[in-house]
Order: structure tokens, then C-alpha cells, then sequence
């Protein structure tokens, strides 16, 4: 695997592919780890993963810059992954035991019934380069202390990411075999997943991905949870606190170089305020740094890929071809590395890109509701449903209108954000399942009756 600098077009590192056959030998000593892992007593899980947590906020910057330099995230949202991986470690060593503990239920008189919670065996992950650190602790967190073992299958762009998170767990103390990283190509998954030894899989990625690991783990009848793409609404009621909408909004369209499942890709806005807040959506965007990933002081770096940022482009071109006006970006920039501004268009046409698919890059598609019906209409009128933000200062008045949200979480007056303490997930084309929370860590369980008369 070549890693190339998405800033640079550089090569920096090239890693050797691992195939089928060490995939294999790999599940082995799955295995053998498995056996030992399942029966350590909670709190010693627990106590490992604190020392992740540790080994993440002392070499903050040294993770940082490795993702950055592999995937172009701007050097000051690295810091703040690393952080946030920290935290989630944190939040699993202090909870799991909680989270994991027997449910008592109601049973007639002399007899005992309960729920516990034991763990699966091996989980296969298969993880997007867009966070390369948190997407891969916001599975291996949970699921390894709630006693399963954890093989990654990490984005082909990220292999050193995926290698550095092998020797953090292995230096926080885990055994050999309970987290494993694979270089292996996207082919080589359906053969792994088909093994018997592997009991469950969770994707996060692309519809197309998210469909091939569903079909290959129902064929097996294994369990999935899949966090697939987003085309969230952020909408704008008359009643909204413009400033900061427009601001935030901003922020949540464009960080990560906009190349996040949760960012607002689609501006709703009521007609009352929608020239307004147009021109404050322009002004943020227009204040937004374009630049070296690794300066301190930039907001937006390149895209993760050329290939990537070309796609991003076409879908624009076509959607302005159709109709769209461009009010701000449009045209990759004409300099070294996958650099794409940020753009807003407007006036979008039906069944155009911008209406319909996934914009994964700094491309806000903004369209003008009514009133307030048709907003949650247009909010809804997408085959994906992973989260979505309602901006209006009568906070009843957001709380009622999210319940009409067919999404998996809904923002009144914030972003959408995934948080260790809540459960994060989509309905629809998003994919299904949860992660974090209680509710995370109890996906990859066998939730199991027990009942003493
Ligand atoms: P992707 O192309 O689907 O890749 C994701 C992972 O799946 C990579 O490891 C990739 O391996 C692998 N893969 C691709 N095709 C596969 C197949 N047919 N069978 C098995 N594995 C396969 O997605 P991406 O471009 O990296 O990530 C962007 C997408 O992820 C966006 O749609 C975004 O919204 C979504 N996402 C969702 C969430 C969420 O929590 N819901 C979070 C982040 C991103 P290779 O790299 O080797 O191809």
C-alpha cells in the first residue's frame, strides 16, 4: 500500500499488503487470545483500556500528524480526535462494568431472572480513513472490553494509522491477538467475514460497502451494525439565532475538510430569513482558511484523495449544469495537493447531485422551505438518515419538529456530533445499529436469559 500526502501528491510510505492466507493465521491467533480474553474479570478490561487512554494523551501529537499527514486532516481537528479517542477510552474504563452489569427482571416468587451480558468472539471492523483514529476506538473501546477480540480491515489510505492503533493496544498491555490490524484489500472481506470463526462484523463506510458486508454476513447469519453515508438537514426556522447558526453551520458543513457522515449538507431555510442567512453562510465560508494541513491556523486542508476531490467536483459541475447557482467555491484550486474551497450552492434542481447524494467535501447545497411544513418536508426528502440539526429559539418548538425528523439523531440549536455518552447510528440508507453508549456497547454482546427457580 502507497500512502500518498494528500497536500503534496507525495509518496511517504509504502506498506506491505497482507493477503487472505495471514488474514487466516491472523483469525488463529484471534482464537487462541479469545479463549483467556473472555474470562478476564471486567475491571482488569477496564484498567487496559485506561492505559490506551493514557498512551493517546501522551503522544497526542505524535497521532496527530500521522493522520494528517496520510489523509489531510487539518493538524489542530487531529489533536482534537486524539483527544476525543481519550475521552471515549476513558468513558468505557469508567462505565463497561455498569453497562455490562446483570438486569434483574420481574419473575414469580422462589425464582430468579436476569439478563447477562457475554461477548460474541471475534468482531471484524471495517473502517473509513475520514476519522482514521476515532472510527476505529469508537468500535475496538467498547467491544474489546466487553470481552470480545477485534480484527481491522482499516481504509487503504491510512495503513499507517491502522498499524500505530495495533501498537497502542499493545502497548497499553492486551495480550497478543485481541487487536489486530490487517492491511488487507476491500476484496479479501468477504472471505474473512465467511469464516466461521468470525461472529460479527461492523462497517462504517459507503452504501455499496455497507451492502456487500450485509449480504455476505446475512448469507452467514451474522450480526452487523453499519454506519454508512449522510445527507443531513440543518434547518432554519424564521425564529432562529442567525449569527449563530450561520456560524456553527459553517463549522459543521466544512470541518474535517467537510469530509464527515454527520456534517450539514443540506441548508433548509424559511423564506422569512433566508436572504439573510445566506449572506452570513457566505461570509463564514469566505472567512475560512484554506491550507497546509499541518499549519496551525488552517480550517480546511485537502481532500483525502485526488481521485476523491474529483468526484466532489463532478457532482458540483452537474448539479450547475442542471441549474445551481454557485454563490462562493466551485473549482478545485489551482495549486499542488487535492485542495477543494468551500462552496456553497443554491437554486438546487431536483434530482440533481446536490439534491440527491452524498456531497463528501466542503459543498453546502442550500434550499429555500415556505414555512415550516415544507422544511421538515425537504429536511426528510433523502433516502439517508443519520442525524439532523433544527435552528429556532422556542426550544419546544424544536423538540416537537424533531420527533418528525426521520433520522437517527436529531440537534436543536447544535450540530450534530457523536459524543461517547449518547448512541450514535442512522436509519435509512445510513445504515442501522448503534454505537456508543450503553446502547453501543451492547450490540456485539449475546444478551443472555438466565433463570434460577
Ligand atoms: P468506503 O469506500 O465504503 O470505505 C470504507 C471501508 O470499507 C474501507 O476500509 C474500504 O476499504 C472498505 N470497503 C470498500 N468497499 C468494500 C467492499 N465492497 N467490501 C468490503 N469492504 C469494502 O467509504 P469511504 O470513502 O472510505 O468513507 C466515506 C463514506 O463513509 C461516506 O459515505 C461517509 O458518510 C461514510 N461514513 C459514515 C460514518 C458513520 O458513522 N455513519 C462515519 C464516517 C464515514 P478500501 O479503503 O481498501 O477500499
Amino acid at each position: 500500500m502507497n500512502v500518498i500526502n494528500p497536500a503534496t501528491g507525495d509518496r511517504i510510505e509504502t506498506y506491505e499488503d497482507d493477503d487472505i492466507g495471514d488474514a487466516k493465521e491472523g483469525l488463529e491467533t484471534s482464537m487462541d487470545a479469545y479463549e483467556s480474553w473472555r474470562t478476564r474479570p471486567l475491571r482488569e478490561r477496564e484498567l487496559l483500556l485506561s492505559n490506551v487512554a493514557d498512551i493517546l494523551g501522551e503522544n497526542t501529537e505524535k497521532y496527530a500528524e500521522l493522520m494528517t499527514r496520510e489523509m489531510g486532516k487539518p493538524i489542530s481537528q487531529a489533536r482534537g480526535e486524539i483527544e476525543k479517542c481519550e475521552w471515549l477510552c476513558n468513558h468505557y474504563a469508567e462505565h463497561a462494568d455498569a453497562y455490562l452489569g446483570d438486569d434483574y427482571h420481574p419473575s414469580p416468587a422462589g425464582s430468579a431472572a436476569k439478563t447477562s451480558y457475554e461477548p460474541l468472539g471475534v468482531v471484524l471492523a471495517v473502517m473509513p480513513w475520514n476519522f482514521p483514529f476515532w472510527q476505529v476506538f469508537r468500535f475496538a473501546a467498547p467491544y474489546l472490553t466487553a470481552g470480545n477480540v477485534g480484527i481491522l480491515k482499516h481504509a487503504s489510505n491510512v495503513p499507517g494509522c491502522a498499524k500505530a492503533i495495533e501498537e497502542i493496544f499493545r502497548d497499553a498491555g492486551y495480550p497478543e491477538g485481541v487487536f489486530q490490524s490487517l492491511l488487507l484489500p476491500s476484496s479479501s472481506v468477504e472471505d474473512l467475514l465467511a469464516d466461521d470463526r468470525v461472529k460479527a462484523a461492523t462497517l462504517t463506510g459507503s452504501g455499496p460497502a455497507g451492502r456487500a458486508i450485509a449480504s455476505t454476513a446475512g448469507e452467514h447469519l451474522k450480526k452487523t451494525v453499519l454506519e454508512l453515508g449522510g445527507s443531513d438537514p440543518f434547518v432554519v426556522l424564521d425564529d432562529a439565532d442567525l449569527d449563530d447558526a450561520a456560524e456553527t453551520g459553517a463549522w459543521a458543513r466544512n470541518q474535517n475538510s467537510g469530509q464527515s457522515c454527520i456534517a450539514a449538507k443540506r441548508f433548509i431555510v424559511h423564506d422569512d430569513v433566508y436572504d439573510e442567512f445566506v449572506d452570513r453562510l457566505v461570509d463564514e465560508f469566505d472567512a475560512l482558511t484554506v491550507g497546509d494541513p499541518m499549519d496551525d491556523d488552517t480550517d480546511i486542508g485537502p481532500q483525502a484523495r485526488v481521485d476523491l476531490m474529483e468526484e466532489l467536483h463532478e457532482q458540483v459541475e452537474e448539479s450547475v449544469d442542471a441549474g445551481a447557482t454557485v454563490e462562493i467555491g466551485g473549482e478545485p484550486l489551482d495549486r499542488e495537493g487535492a485542495f477543494y474551497p468551500p462552496t456553497i450552492l443554491t437554486d438546487i434542481p431536483e434530482g440533481s447531485p446536490a439534491d440527491t447524494e452524498e456531497l463528501f467535501g466542503p459543498v453546502a447545497s442550500v434550499y429555500r422551505a415556505t414555512d415550516e411544513e415544507d422544511a421538515i418536508e425537504t429536511a426528510n426528502d433523502t433516502e439517508f438518515g443519520l442525524g439532523a440539526s433544527i435552528w429556532t429559539q422556542d426550544r419546544d418548538r424544536g423538540d416537537r419538529l424533531a420527533g418528525r425528523i426521520n433520522a437517527g439523531c436529531v440537534y436543536v440549536n447544535q450540530l450534530v456530533k457523536s459524543d461517547p455518552r449518547v448512541p450514535f447510528g442512522g436509519v435509512k440508507e445510513s445504515g442501522y445499529g448503534r454505537e456508543l453508549s450503553e446502547i453501543g456497547i451492547q450490540e456485539f454482546v449475546n444478551r443472555k436469559t438466565i433463570w434460577v427457580e
